[in-house]
Formats: C-alpha cells, sequence, structure tokens
C-alpha cells in the first residue's frame, strides 16, 4: 500500500510532544512491513536539520494557489530516521514557516490552511497516487476537505483519507475568510452538516471538517473515544462524532522501542532490562550527578512533558513540595508556550534553587528526558485530560511506575497496583480518580510508601511494566486493517 502522513510534525526534527512521536513511529512500523510511507511536512526554519539525511531540493516549481495569488514554493526530500520526508518550503511574503517556532502564531490557521493546500497541490502536480492520505489534528484537517471539494474534480479520485485526532482541545477555529484564503466556498460549507462550528455561529471548525470529510476518523485510545464522544471531553465535537460513529474508533497509540528503549538507549549511561534491573540504579546516580542532588535513600519523582494546564499544572505545582516534605526527590523536565505558566514554573525553581532534593529544568531537551526516564523512580502524569499520553507508556518500558489519573489513554494503560480489576502480574502502576490534591496524595503517597516499605513488590511492579508491549506491533496492524477497509478496491 502506498501510504501518504500529511502532519505538522514528526521526531525527531520538528517535535512539540506527542504527535511527532506518533507521525514517527507509526511511519517506521508500517514502512518495516513493506508498505510505501512518505511523509509530508512544512519547511520551518527550526527543524533540526542535523537529523535530516542527504536534504535535496527535488520540485522547484510548485505554484500553489492561495486566495488571489500563487505563492511559489520549492519541495525538498531527506531522510529523518531511515523515512522518506518531503518539505514544502514556501516563499510566501507572510514567511509561513520561518518564524523560529512550530505553533503559536496569530497567523496558525493560515500558516496550515496553507500547508494543506500547498501539500495536495504537490500530490497532484507530482503524480503520486496514495492508496491513503492519512492526516493528522487540525493542522491538517483542511486536506480532506480539500481533497474532495476540489482536487477529486482534478483527477485525483483515488485517495481515501484516515484522520486522526489526537487532541481535541485544539480543533482550529477561524473565521470564514479561513476557507476562501485555501480556494474553498463558504457557501457550500458553512453549514451545521459540514464545517459550520456546532456552537459558535458564524465560525469555521476545521477539525470538525476532517471529521466529516474523511473516510475514516480514529482517536489515540479507546477510552478517549469513548470520552470525546459522550462527555464534555469532546468540547463541542460529540455531535458530530455521534452523527459519524460509524466511522470512528481508537486506536491506542505505540511508541518506538528503537527510541524509547533502556537496553539500547544511547542517552542512558547504563543499558538495562529486565533481567539486570538493577543497573537502573547506576542511571539514578548518573540523574542525581546531572542535576547536583543528593545520594541518599529516597525515591526520584519526576515530571516531563508540556506545562499545558491539560497536563495538571496545578496538581504538578502541589506535587513538587508535597513529594520533598514527604522525604523524596523531585526532577521537572518541561516548558509551555504560555508565558504566564512558565513565569510561574520560573518561581517555583526559584524557590528551590538550592534544595538539594529538587531540580526544574525549564526547557526542550530530548536527550535529557531519556536520562530522567531512566533514573528516576516514579513517573507522575495528573493530567485533566489525557487523549493517549506517551510519558508513562515510556516511563514503563524504562521500570519507571507512573503514577497518573484515571483518564483517556492512562486509564488504557496504566492498572493500579491495589485496586484494577486484573491479576497482580498485570498491574503497573497508581491511579487516582479525582482531579484534586486529596486525590493526587493519596496514589502518590502509595507509591511512596511501596517504595519505602515493600521494595520487592514495587519491583515486582517495576517488571510488571516492563513486560508490556506498548509498541507499534499491534496499533501498527490495527491502522493497516483500517486503510484496508476504506481503501478503494
Ligand atoms: P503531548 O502530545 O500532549 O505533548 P505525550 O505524552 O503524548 O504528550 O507526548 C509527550 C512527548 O514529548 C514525549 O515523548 C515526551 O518525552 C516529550 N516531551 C514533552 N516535553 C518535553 C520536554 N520539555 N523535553 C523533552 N521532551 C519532552
Amino acid at each position: 500500500m502506498f501510504i501518504v502522513m500529511v502532519a505538522s510534525e514528526c521526531a525527531p526534527v520538528a517535535k512539540v510532544g506527542g504527535l511527532g512521536d506518533v507521525i514517527q513511529g507509526l511511519s517506521k512500523e508500517l514502512s518495516m512491513r513493506g508498505h510505501a510511507v512518505e511523509v509530508i511536512l512544512p519547511k520551518y526554519d527550526c527543524l533540526r536539520y542535523d537529523r535530516i539525511w542527504g536534504l535535496t531540493k527535488t520540485f522547484s516549481d510548485l505554484w500553489v494557489p492561495y486566495f488571489n495569488q500563487w505563492i511559489h514554493c520549492d519541495v525538498y526530500f531527506g531522510f529523518v530516521e531511515g523515512l522518506k520526508c518531503f518539505f514544502i518550503d514556501a516563499h510566501s511574503p507572510q514567511n509561513f514557516f520561518n518564524r523560529g517556532l512550530f505553533y503559536g502564531n496569530p497567523d496558525d490557521g493560515e500558516r496550515f490552511a496553507f500547508f494543506c493546500r500547498a501539500a495536495l497541490e504537490f500530490l497532484l502536480k507530482s503524480g503520486k497516487h496514495p492508496d491513503i492520505i492519512h492526516c493528522h489534528d487540525w493542522q491538517t484537517a483542511l486536506a480532506p476537505v480539500l481533497l474532495y471539494e476540489v482536487y477529486q474534480h482534478l483527477g485525483m479520485r483515488h485517495p481515501r483519507v484516515c484522520y486522526t485526532l489526537h487532541n481535541v482541545g485544539h480543533q482550529g477555529i477561524h473565521g470564514e475568510q479561513i476557507l476562501r484564503l485555501a480556494g474553498l466556498n463558504p457557501a457550500t460549507l458553512m453549514n451545521r452538516e459540514r464545517l459550520a462550528d456546532d456552537h459558535r455561529p458564524g465560525a469555521v471548525n476545521l477539525m470538525k471538517g476532517g471529521i466529516v470529510y474523511s473516510n475514516f476518523v480514529t482517536t489515540v485510545s479507546p477510552r478517549y473515544a469513548f470520552e470525546i464522544r459522550h462527555s464534555s471531553l469532546g468540547m463541542g465535537l460529540q455531535h458530530v462524532l455521534g452523527v459519524h460513529h460509524q466511522k470512528f474508533g481508537g486506536v491506542l497509540n505505540g511508541i518506538d522501542y528503537n527510541v524509547w528503549n533502556p537496553e539500547i538507549d544511547p542517552h542512558v549511561p547504563k543499558h538495562y532490562s529486565v533481567e539486570t534491573v538493577e543497573d537502573k540504579y547506576a542511571n539514578k546516580r548518573a540523574l542525581r550527578n546531572r542535576f547536583w542532588l543528593r545520594e541518599q535513600f529516597s525515591p526520584i519523582i519526576s515530571f516531563v512533558g508540556r506545562l499545558d494546564h491539560q497536563k495538571g499544572v496545578d496538581l504538578i505545582f502541589h506535587a513538587v513540595p508535597y513529594c520533598l516534605w514527604r522525604g523524596c526527590q523531585f526532577v521537572l523536565l518541561g516548558s509551555s508556550p504560555h508565558g504566564h505558566v512558565n513565569a510561574a514554573f520560573w518561581n517555583l525553581k526559584r524557590r528551590f534553587n538550592d534544595h538539594p532534593d529538587c531540580h526544574l529544568e525549564i526547557g526542550y531537551n530530548e536527550e535529557l528526558a531519556h536520562l530522567i526516564y531512566a533514573g528516576s523512580d516514579i513517573i507522575l502524569v495528573p493530567s485533566e485530560y489525557e487523549p493517549c499520553g506517551l510519558t508513562q507508556m515510556i516511563g514503563l518500558k524504562y521500570g519507571t511506575l507512573p503514577v497518573v489519573r484515571n483518564t483517556g489513554g492512562l486509564a488504557d494503560t496504566v492498572f493500579d497496583a491495589n485496586h484494577a480489576a486484573k491479576p497482580y502480574h498485570e498491574r503497573n502502576g497508581f491511579v487516582f480518580n479525582d482531579y484534586n490534591w486529596p486525590g493526587l496524595e493519596s496514589a502518590l503517597s502509595r507509591a511512596i510508601g511501596l517504595w519505602g516499605h515493600y521494595p520487592n513488590h514495587f519491583r515486582e511492579l517495576m517488571i510488571n511494566g516492563m513486560k508490556y508491549d506498548y509498541s507499534w506491533n499491534y496499533p501498527g496492524q490495527h491502522y493497516l486493517n483500517i486503510y484496508n477497509h476504506i481503501r478503494e478496491p
């Protein structure tokens, strides 16, 4: 099968969060199974060019219609971790992708509407006929709309579209003008059955358009699929997901065990596996050295992730002093696009600056993340909502017990040591229900208590977690089944 991923991220060259990991991991899995996979990305100026192999200009006369003008683009080709990637370089007066960031500009909607148009124009002009175009999140939601409203009539009748919702907290809500910019007609699209937002009169909802126009819609865990269809976590998309429920389902994300694996991880000082789990403690020492934490008998509790409200920032804020008060060490790696959240964490960092048991690293650092997963004992994921969550799955692989809230993909992957409806050898962490301080403390306290008083039980849980297979093996097959189900016979 010929599959084209159209996406705004792909790890490690363009990664803001889990979306980047998923594009890379899923594409690699599909390629390994013998399918032809290509990825189309914007050529951001802030790509990690050191991780692209053999970048060359492959197409130089791509003229993309955009409102009442044509924008000249070049398309570059290069390998990212062995994956074939095309990068669209737009020579637009607005400098769409030369902003030094991936997202966060007031004209993000226009930037990605243009990218969708450019990606389809590239497929048309380069004569590619993929069986499947797989789009992701609001940024590429206009691709299926453009395919069926415009490009089908220009001869692209073969491709079918699979569309994945990675987070419905960001739907791409804009004025009608966004459709005109992309070359679409608001008069035919601005109604309840298509792109008109269900709750904001006159607004276009790009994610809704992606849902309506795709042949199949997935989200990144079965629990989140249920939550967004049947509860307020759908953030206004419940109706459209109900209407299209026959082509909607949850597929749990995987993680790439070539990248996230303590047996081979190049960023981990001492490799270890289920058989040699005691070698993990060399990494704990390395983590302490790296952050000037004192050597003592205590667990290291960590958080790695975007400091977004969705991730439970207020609970993380509370967890730091709570864990220190309980005699633990705390390590955090994270950053936020919101200035006030970053400022609050900088204040917390200043407060604990000289504390021998605490280190807050505010920023993004891929390599450091690996050392934290390997060196800590417990990883905290207290999300308010979590479509899938990768950090708990990475933690499990590294023998780092997750403490998570009972929501979305966290509920599908972590099974409580004391309460899960599973046999003991399948339990792998700690789960709490209520999104508040007592809820958080109840789970953290059980984890800390087990670490201190019942180390053998704690180790059994670590090993249970390491034995889980959260690779792309199963989800890869699941996506292939979906592609086969929708592809043109
Ligand atoms: P989301 O997609 O909501 O950001 P996920 O848990 O699905 O959250 O994915 C997070 C991914 O991003 C993980 O691979 C994690 O290690 C990585 N990550 C998040 N923040 C940072 C950071 N500050 N530094 C390094 N890696 C990070």
